[in-house]
């Protein structure tokens, strides 16, 4: 490409928030970009830079032609061990106080560089609005992507106003246990009959300066000031909510589910570009392929839930009894303050039926035909995975706004079924059984059926995730509508 050339092409910034249900759909969106004509610029803190080097090795960040990888600190103190899930509160204090600066001299690095197009655009993850208003300040266009799901989004939307309200803080410990969360909440827009406990779970606090109230809160409130919010879901899915925040907002594109469009870029140059901090595990793929069609549990909480010993325990004891085979991934870091160890016996006792796994390529275990259900946390990139791999899920949500994802894939769209916070082997053990060979299991099947094509629609010619993606596209290169 002639200089010339290259002084034209649109240039893209991107910054997620530095954890792992950001970067992954950060960079589908930064990959769609590219494949329609951007160069890339992907930010990540240099955290995460160094567990990607480790984890993908040095090609996965080499860049290529237009896509291109930088780094800025996250500010928290080095650790002893760096190969683990950063405290979110400590990480989103932290990447607001201290990321701006880096952020505004490597985009003026970028502005300067050579060769390179000047940033016309940043796209900052919705929790690190300190980029967004970087942007601004060099009168660069900026626009957020909130990588949660349109009802989490609304939910953190209405903090304030629950607090206003007086719902919110709790007045005691005791609202968590009491039936106080089971308040009903009619009011806000798009999302009707739900409870408190449906709202993301920062609100579960009596402290009125609880970090994560705060923050969220306020972060959602800053996404008010953007010329536009991006969502990585589809109409379809969450219509009522999508179409409320269109009410209250300019501009809402929701281009889910965003792994397709950057799926369709498969077979060329960013193939070897990839976003998971930890080393996949691969050798159980062979396993699944011996496996019955729609046979096998896969249990997975993704990469911040932590429980007790005693729940890891409930868990396995609850899938040594449901009699069915199933593919547990086990981050080293799952267990709070000690390293995940599974109940004596339990490896002999589910031997041949049972295999474990530290962190795996989930997109293709969920599309296997082998895997009949999914163990979640209901984040939200695990959910819409599942939903576009049309695979029914039992809940259990664990914080931020995977309750609130949990309420719509339980009651909403008929697809899941939540367990007990308290966790029981029994139940656990009843529930895959259910939702394997029962009644519940036969509708919540045909349902995800549903979904899944209907996702499939959305991204293809005329859908309206495609369509959205070329509104976005338009807009980032006219910087207006
Ligand atoms: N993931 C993965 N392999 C694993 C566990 C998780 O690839 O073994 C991916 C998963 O596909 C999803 C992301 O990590 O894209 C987790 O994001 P999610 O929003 O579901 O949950 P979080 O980790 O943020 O709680």
């Amino acid at each position: 490409m002639s200089s010339g050339k290259a002084q034209r092409r649109p240039h893209a910034v991107l910054i997620p928030q530095p954890a792992q249900g950001h970067v992954t759909p950060m960079l589908h969106l930064a990959k769609a970009l590219h494949a329609r004509g951007f160069r890339v610029t992907y930010v990540n803190s240099e955290y995460n830079h160094r567990r990607l080097l480790r984890s993908r090795g040095q090609d996965s960040l080499a860049g290529t032609d237009g896509f291109h990888f930088e780094a800025v600190p996250d500010g928290l103190p080095q650790s002893d061990n760096d190969d683990v899930t950063q405290d979110i509160a400590a990480l989103c204090l932290s990447t607001t106080a201290h990321s701006a600066a880096p952020f505004r001299d490597l985009l003026a690095r970028l502005n300067a560089m050579p060769g390179s197009p000047p940033v016309s655009c940043v796209i900052a993850d919705g929790v690190m609005s300190f980029a967004q208003r970087v942007a601004e300040e060099m009168g660069i266009l900026a626009l957020v992507f909130w990588t949660t799901s349109a009802c989490g989004f609304m939910g953190y939307l209405h903090f304030a106003e629950l607090i206003r309200r007086g719902y919110v803080p709790l007045k005691d410990e005791s609202d968590l246990t009491n039936g106080y969360l089971d308040t009903a909440i009619d009011w806000i827009p798009g999302m009707p009959d739900i409870r408190l406990k449906d709202i993301p779970s920062f609100i579960r606090t009596t402290d009125r300066d609880d970090v994560m109230l705060n923050f969220d809160g306020g972060e959602a409130q800053n996404a008010r000031r953007a010329r536009g919010v991006i969502l990585n879901t589809y109409d379809a899915l969450e219509q009522d909510v999508v179409d409320a925040l269109r009410r209250e907002f300019p501009r809402v594109y929701t281009v889910g589910p965003l792994a397709a469009f950057a799926n369709a870029a498969a077979g060329g140059e960013l193939d070897a570009i990839g976003g998971n901090l930890w080393k996949e595990d691969t050798s159980y793929l062979r396993w699944l392929d011996t496996q019955r069609p729609g046979s096998v549990v896969y249990v997975n909480f993704g990469s911040i839930t932590v429980m007790t010993a005693a729940q890891l325990a409930e868990f396995a004891w609850g899938l040594a009894g449901c009699g069915r085979p199933f593919l547990w991934v086990i981050r080293p870091d799952l267990v709070s303050g000690e390293t995940a160890m599974l109940p004596e016996g339990f490896v002999t006792d589910t031997k041949g039926r049972g295999i474990l796994a530290s962190w795996c390529p989930q997109e293709l275990v969920l599309s296997h035909p082998s895997v009949g259900l999914f163990l979640t946390h209901c984040g939200w990139n695990s959910t819409l995975e599942s939903v576009c791999a049309g695979v029914p899920m039992l809940c259990w949500p664990f914080f931020a706004e995977q309750p609130t994802n949990c309420r719509y894939v339980c009651d909403k769209w008929g697809i899941g079924m939540e367990i007990d916070n308290d966790v029981r082997r029994e139940e656990v053990a009843r529930l895959v059984r259910a939702a394997i060979d029962g009644e519940r299991g036969k509708a919540m099947r045909v349902k995800s059926v549903v979904w899944k094509e209907k996702a499939r629609q959305a991204v293809e010619d005329g859908g309206s995730s495609r369509k959205n993606l070329d509104r976005l596209v338009d807009f980032l290169l006219a910087g207006s509508d």
